[in-house]
């Protein structure tokens, strides 16, 4: 038998490597991918359903790239409604469905930058091959919010839809009319009998903050982020709730266009904001690899600075007829690609909330967490400011929290993940004592929210951070003098042992 194999045709020796590979395909291996296509749908169902996720996008994409990679390996483990093959979104009961006229469909991500060069040269020999020329790039931000379906029969708004499952979506039409941005009428003429635009809804990083705050107030919990803050404000029973959240929307693409006379996307979006539809600014056109990836930095830099989160950046192919002949896959367009930037968010578990005492006094709380990479560093701590912040963000002890840290900015408590409770966690409760010297707290001058403790001349907090600061490189800069020695020289005098 052995013998012979040298000899076998390359057919048989193909099947002979499939049972090979069937046969690698073990339990282990069927129990994992089992599992993971749970733990995706159950994390699809609380993103898009309940618009409260319980994973953080950098682990939700990390087991869908481990489904993808068992696929890859195990192509006869591929069902139709594996994850991979459906865009992601389910139709809530609490909504009509809508039948999209053009179906709406997902984006392939890379998640570094050698994957898109990849992935733009490949796209670059299939664009030249079907058409003969190269593709012009067109680069947008990738907003992260949800998107939206929005119908205009000879100009006029007659009915907007989430994407759902990319073929049937939700009507929210009712509480679409309530977003100011979005034109009930287009402006100017010549408008198309029959045109589906798509866009992004969103709330912008500013009025994010803003949100939850009043939440809280009321009594009610928090969202996780801008992008379920948004989700959240859309997908409402009952359009008044809309209408008093600050919801936007950037346009980024058409589905059925009956008389719409263009023939690329960037023309569309020029035609579209003639129309009084809201286009975002930041769009660019490019013929170069190079200049993508320099947008790619630079919006990397500014990604903070921005008026709305994005987590990532958006590159298409310009041209209608090239798209056309690129075509899609069930679930993305072949036309288009996401670069997501690295996560700057991460889910971990909030195991206490302590107080620091500074050196002018104050008293501030700060999350002790269970330690998570973040960003490139561990982080196991971050500042909480004060009661009313702790309040604000509506945060218990023994929440799994989001816990955000961008680049080198200071690591900071989102939000706490609601749906993991499970009745055991408590509020934190500010301490009237200075926890050092015991001396009751009082508040600063008046209208500071911030709790200090009145005992300047001897609390042996305040005294180590002082004789520390005082040594610390902006001030004396006395090499020896850390913040340990700082500690041994204020602590206090051990009782004297007798003879
Ligand atoms: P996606 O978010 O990776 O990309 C597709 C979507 O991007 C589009 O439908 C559109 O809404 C949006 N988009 C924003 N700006 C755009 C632009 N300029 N042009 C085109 N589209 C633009 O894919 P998805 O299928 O919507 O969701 C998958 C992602 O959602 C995951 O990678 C993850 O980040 C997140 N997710 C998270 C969880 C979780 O449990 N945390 C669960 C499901 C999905």
């Amino acid at each position: 038998m052995t013998e012979n194999l040298a000899e076998t045709p390359a057919s048989l020796d193909r099947a002979l490597k499939a049972l090979d590979s069937s046969a690698e395909l073990t339990d282990t291996i069927r129990a994992e991918y089992a599992e993971l296509t749970d733990t995706i749908r159950a994390a699809r169902h609380d993103y898009y359903q309940e618009d409260a996720p319980t994973l953080s996008d950098a682990e939700y994409d990390r087991l869908y790239r481990r489904l993808e990679q068992i696929e890859a390996q195990y192509p006869a483990l591929i069902a139709n409604d594996s994850p991979t093959q459906e865009v992601g979104g389910e139709v809530s009961e609490a909504f009509s469905p809508v039948t999209h006229l053009v179906r709406m469909y997902s984006l392939e991500d890379v998640f570094s930058l050698e994957e898109l060069r990849t992935w733009l040269t490949k796209a670059e020999e299939n664009t030249r091959l079907l058409t003969g020329t190269a593709p012009q790039w067109l680069t947008e931000l990738k907003i992260d919010g949800l998107a939206v379906n929005l119908l205009y029969r000879n100009g006029v708004l007659v009915r907007a839809a989430t994407r759902g499952d990319g073929t049937t979506g939700e009507d929210v039409t009712h509480n679409v009319r309530t977003i100011a941005s979005i034109p009930q009428k287009l402006a100017g003429e010549n408008h198309p009998a029959e045109l589906e635009v798509r866009g992004e809804v969103f709330i912008s990083s500013a009025d994010f903050k803003k949100l939850n705050e009043k939440m809280v107030s009321e009594g009610k919990n928090p969202f996780a982020n801008p992008r379920n803050a948004a989700a959240g404000s859309l997908r409402q029973k009952d359009p008044a709730v809309t209408a008093e959240r600050p919801l936007s929307m950037y346009v980024h693409g058409v589905g059925s266009r009956t008389g719409l006379d263009v023939n690329s996307q960037y023309q569309t979006y020029e035609q579209l904001a003639a129309w009084g539809l809201p286009t975002s600014p930041y769009s660019k056109l490019f013929t170069s690899v190079d200049d993508i990836l320099r947008y790619i930095a630079e919006y990397g830099e500014k990604r903070h600075s921005l008026v709305h989160e994005i987590d990532g950046i958006v590159i298409k192919v310009n041209d209608f007829v090239a798209q056309t002949q690129l075509g899609y896959t069930s679930r993305v367009p072949r036309w288009a690609v996401a670069y997501k930037y690295p996560p700057e968010e991460v889910n971990t578990k909030l195991l206490d909330i302590r107080v620091d005492v500074g050196r002018t006094g104050r008293v501030t709380p700060y999350g002790v967490m269970e330690p998570v990479l973040v960003s490139g560093s561990t982080v196991e701590r971050a500042t909480l400011h004060n009661q009313d912040v702790v309040k604000a963000k509506g945060v218990l002890i023994g929440d799994t929290v989001v816990l955000r840290k961008a680049g080198d900015v200071i690591p900071e408590i989102v939000g706490p993940v609601v749906a993991l409770r499970n009745g055991h966690e408590r509020e934190f409760v500010m301490p009237t004592e200075c926890p050092s010297c015991g001396t009751t707290l009082a508040p600063g001058k008046e209208g500071d929210v911030d709790m200090r403790c009145p005992n300047y001349r001897s609390c042996p907090a305040q005294l180590t951070e002082r004789i520390y600061y005082a040594a610390s490189r902006g001030a004396f800069d006395i090499e020896a003098l850390g913040f340990e020695a700082a500690k041994a020289l204020t602590a206090p005098a051990e009782p004297e042992q007798p003879p």
